[in-house]
């Protein structure tokens, strides 16, 4: 193999977490590379994940608008070969955006696998087959992300049995498709066959659907919401197992306590039961650093792994896995190289979900407030009774706020209903300022807009709303 000239930064992994780091780390004026195995940058978030998902949400939802709202239109017909195209329009046009952020900053980037051979050294197994070539670092930051985590015998093919990944690129509307894991992912890429023409339907092993972290309040809203589309829900139920047949997929399943045992059929099965972090190849052995009981990366507070020039962010470390968490760490990180302190504020983290309408929320939940045995108030707001939802014909869900019930102080924020994930974000700041309900009560918001929804429920955390 042969030798490169040193680096301040490597980084391994070129996805939100990783490409954000090394925009910054050159920003910071420090040499800086970049390693990524896929042949495109953007990582999962980009290339098989937030971007492709968001644009079959955004276009699956205009289909079904038109077929099912708009009743005086005729010889509506799905393109699906369109809808698919338009999602590769956008991809594409993305990760060649960062390319051109990667030449404007000055960023190296290497298209290959990365592998620890050293403290200091990477070897970099070239994606177009040529010689290996190492790199010496005097920082290097992981950034591999993570995989879907697989069902137990049940072999992914991504045509039949697939992941998000095949989710994303199913050539025709499956007539059936369950959907193991009700989760994100399985919220809104049910949705997408679901607005199309299939017949979701989601096994959820726990109580209520929404993944770890939603309200429970919301996540019955919305379970409410999406059986009214159309998704069934088979909650508190485990999948046994599965047989791929010629025809179809016959999937067992029984009560999660036990109990009879029952079978589904279905052409295309999602397999959505969560993701997992992703180290193959990486040589984190040759190094000794080590991961924890669910394959994390271990670090301390500065994202340093025992080797303190070694930092891990994004979805291959702890916390959530989310694109923007990533991308703030990836910041920080730099920071930490290049200054001594960074920051992220893990209680201000949206989460969102792209349904239509969407969940968003940051803070605490009512259930995690109630644990804490603090007294608290709830504000909470229809859209039905929002001005603007109902000039839209678009009135399902609400906001609902969680304050302190000594200082009025914001715990946490929760919205379902019509560009929520737009809406939280005035929620997020919220929280890192500090806020009280009453200081987004007292907040003129333009009328007629959906954000008057969202005083109106801080009005409410504090006092009472007017239009309710
Ligand atoms: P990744 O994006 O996974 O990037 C890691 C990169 O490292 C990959 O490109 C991989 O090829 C590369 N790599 C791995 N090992 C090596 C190696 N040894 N050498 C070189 N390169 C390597 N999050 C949101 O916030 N909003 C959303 O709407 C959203 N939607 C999603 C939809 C789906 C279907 C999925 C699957 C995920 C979604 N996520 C969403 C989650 C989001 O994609 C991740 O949280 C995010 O991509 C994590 O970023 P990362 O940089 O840590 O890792
Ligand atoms: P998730 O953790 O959100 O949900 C997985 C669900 O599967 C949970 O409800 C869990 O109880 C259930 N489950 C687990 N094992 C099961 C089993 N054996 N049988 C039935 N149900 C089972 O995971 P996900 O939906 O796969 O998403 C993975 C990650 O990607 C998440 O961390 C998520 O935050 C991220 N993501 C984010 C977005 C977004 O921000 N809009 C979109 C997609 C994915």
């Amino acid at each position: 193999a042969s030798e490169t000239p040193e680096h301040d930064v490597i980084v391994i992994g070129g996805g939100p977490g990783g490409y954000v780091a090394a925009i910054k780390a050159a920003q910071e004026g420090l040499k800086t590379a970049c390693i990524e195995k896929r042949g495109a940058l953007g990582g999962t978030c980009l290339n098989v994940g937030c971007i492709p998902s968001k644009s079959l949400l955004n276009n699956s939802h205009i289909y079904h608008q038109i077929l099912h709202d708009v009743k005086n239109l005729e010889g509506v017909k799905l393109n699906l070969t369109q809808m698919m195209k338009a999602k590769e329009t956008s991809v594409s046009g993305l990760t060649k955006g960062i390319e051109y952020l990667f030449k404007k900053n000055g960023v190296d980037y290497i298209k290959g696998t990365g592998t620890l051979t050293g403290e200091n050294e990477i070897k970099v197994n070239p994606l177009d087959g040529g010689e290996a070539q190492t790199y010496r670092a005097k920082n290097i930051i992981i950034a591999t992300g993570s995989e879907a985590t697989p069902f137990p015998g049940l072999e992914i093919d991504e045509k039949r049995v697939v992941t998000s990944t095949g989710a994303i690129a199913l050539t025709e509307v499956p007539k059936k498709m369950i959907v193991i894991g009700g989760g994100i992912i399985g919220l809104e890429m049910g949705s997408v066959w679901s607005r199309l023409g299939a017949e979701v339907t989601v096994v959820e092993y726990l109580g209520a659907i929404g993944g770890p972290g939603m309200d429970a309040d919301m996540a019955k809203t919305m379970q409410k919401i999406l059986s009214k589309q159309g998704m069934k829900f088979k909650l508190n139920t485990k999948v046994l197992g599965g047989d791929v047949n010629a025809d179809d997929i016959k999937i067992k399943i029984e009560a999660a306590k036990g109990g009879k045992e029952e079978q589904l059929d279905a052409d295309v099965v999602l397999v959505a039961i969560g993701r997992r972090p992703y180290t193959s190849g990486l040589g984190l052995e040759n190094v000794g650093i080590e991961t924890d009981e669910r394959g994390r990366i271990v670090i301390d507070q500065e994202y340093r792994t025992k080797i303190p020039h070694i930092r891990v962010i994004g979805d291959v470390t702890f916390g959530a896995m989310l694109a923007h968490k990533a991308e703030e760490e990836g910041i920080a990180a730099v920071e930490y190289i290049s200054k001594g302190h960074g920051h992220v504020n893990y209680g201000a983290i949206p989460s969102v979900m792209y349904t239509h309408p969407e969940a968003a929320w940051v803070g605490q939940t009512e259930q995690e407030v109630k644990a804490t045995g603090k007294p608290y108030n709830i504000g909470s707001f229809p859209f039905s009774a929002n001005s603007r939802a109902k000039t839209n014909l678009d009135t399902e869900g609400m906001v609902k706020f969680i304050t302190d019930k000594e200082t009025d102080r914001i715990l946490g924020i929760h919205i379902i209903g019509p560009n929520a994930g737009e809406m939280i974000a005035e929620g997020v700041l919220a929280l890192e300022y500090g806020a009280s309900s009453e200081d987004i009560g007292r907040t003129s918001h333009a009328h007629p807009t959906l954000s008057e929804a969202f005083k109106e429920a801080a009005m409410a955390a504090y006092s009472k709303p007017i239009h309710a």
